[in-house]
């Protein structure tokens, strides 16, 4: 793919929504791939139990296989459970197994308990030009460790009638976050999901998101694809399923955008035309 600039430092992009079913894994690992194929170093960190994330990067994600569960719960360094991607060079995954299920509860009584993912990360000595953080759907304890761990929100939205409702709560989240424990967090990327232009309604709720959020807003939305939602039963990203679909070219783009927003290169360089 088109060579883009590389961050001076390590982004770490949290995908956030409370809400379930609006995107944010689908988004997490076309995203991390896209950036790969761009020729970035990119670290996907399942946080969600469901491992979704995982199944989705064709990375084997068993009871036994070690997680960031061991990570998060039992101090594990980040680096012995990062697999490589199979396929995507430059493409990596920190497992989530079921186990993280039952970490939400053991974090309440370990020390630290909302910095640990923030610390493994800081610990992590292999260079990565991205870390892509995928929530579960809930504000609780792992998503608060994402928080913590991470310098941006990424919130996709699925365009439909209750879009913005709710999100209302992940906001005053991000908000305390930042009062108490991250004073570098803050909304960076506004992403536009499920996106079916044929529809009055798809365009009135992406109007409403760029009327609240603004520039945050990335001006390429994803469209509703079936090659999208087929890639992860072959434990692959639409990059590699489909490269040539209209979801593929999508997440290329946004990842484009993101690129080129980079917060710490924007002084130095010059925004960069396509070079494709
Ligand atoms: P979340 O992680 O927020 O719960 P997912 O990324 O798992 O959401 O997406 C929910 C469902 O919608 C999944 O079945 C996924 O395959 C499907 N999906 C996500 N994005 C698209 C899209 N652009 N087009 C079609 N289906 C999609
Ligand atoms: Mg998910």
């Amino acid at each position: 793919g088109e060579r883009l600039p590389r961050p001076e430092r390590t982004r770490v992009m949290v995908v956030a929504n409370q809400k379930g079913g609006v995107g944010k894994t689908t988004t997490t690992v076309n995203l991390a791939a896209s950036l790969a194929l761009h020729g970035a170093r990119v670290l996907v960190v399942d946080l969600d139990p469901q491992g979704n994330a995982s199944t989705a990067l064709g990375i084997d994600h068993h009871s036994e296989v070690p997680s960031i569960y061991d990570v998060l719960v039992e101090s594990k360094p980040l680096s012995e459970v990062v697999q490589p991607v199979p396929d995507v060079e430059g493409l990596f995954c920190a497992p989530a197994t079921i186990d993280l299920a039952g970490a939400e509860i053991e974090l309440v009584s370990l020390v630290a308990r909302e910095s640990r993912l923030q610390r493994a990360i800081e610990a992590y000595e292999q260079p990565l030009d991205y870390i892509l953080i995928d929530c579960p759907p809930s504000l609780g304890l792992l998503t608060v460790n994402a928080l913590v761990a991470g310098a941006e929100v990424l919130i996709p939205i699925q365009c439909e009638y209750y879009a913005l409702e709710g999100l209302g709560q992940l906001l005053r989240n991000v908000d305390l976050v930042r009062g108490h424990l991250n004073r570098d967090l803050r909304i960076s990327t506004i992403l536009l999901t499920m996106y079916d232009g044929r529809t009055r309604l798809a365009s009135q709720v992406a109007e409403e998101v760029r009327s609240h959020f603004g520039s945050e807003v990335l001006r390429t939305n994803i469209p509703r694809s079936v090659r999208i939602s087929e890639a992860p039963s072959y434990g692959q990203t639409v990059l590699t399923y489909d490269p040539g679909s209209s979801g593929s070219l999508s997440y290329l783009e946004a990842a484009r955008e993101i690129a080129l927003r980079d917060p710490s290169a924007q002084s130095e360089q010059p925004q960069q035309q396509s070079l494709a």
